[in-house]
């Protein structure tokens, strides 16, 4: 069965999307640790990220570079934290996470933010991605 992520991709799932192109997504995570905290995935389904054939692997980590420079750009913060953690999802994925401080890198932490702040956060995000 495909993964919730891929289900994303394909569009059976809804998700505010902040960058695509051919191989790779980023969307907010829905339970976010800080607003603007941002999945990027690569669009082939792997379960474990160093299981990813090299050219996936680095693409994907480009890729994660220029979604980190355009949450900079629009959610305020210090710097952007990348982790890869987590065993919910089996599907490969970056998490983004802007930070003023280590402690907003806390995975325990989760909120639930309104729809419309979800929005606003991914359109920011998205609109700053267009330039790069
Ligand atoms: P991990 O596998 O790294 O522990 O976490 C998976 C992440 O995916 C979690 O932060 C969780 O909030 C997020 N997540 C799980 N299901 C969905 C979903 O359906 N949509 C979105 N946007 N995020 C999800």
């Amino acid at each position: 069965m495909a993964s919730i992520f891929t289900r994303i991709v394909n569009g059976e799932i809804p998700s505010y999307k902040v960058a695509e192109d051919d191989r790779f997504y980023a969307f907010l995570d829905i339970n976010p640790v800080q607003p603007g905290h941002t999945l990027v995935i690569p669009k082939q389904e792997v379960d474990y990220i160093f299981d990813l054939d090299n050219d996936t692997y680095a693409g994907l980590t480009l890729f994660a570079k220029k979604v980190a420079e355009a949450i900079k750009a629009a959610v305020t913060c210090r710097k952007v934290g990348m982790a890869v953690i987590g065993l919910e999802v089996p599907h490969a994925h970056i998490h983004l996470v802007p930070m003023q401080a280590e402690k907003d890198m806390d995975f325990a932490r989760h909120a639930e933010l309104p729809a419309s702040e979800m929005t606003a956060i991914a359109e920011a995000i998205a609109g700053q991605f267009a330039k790069l």
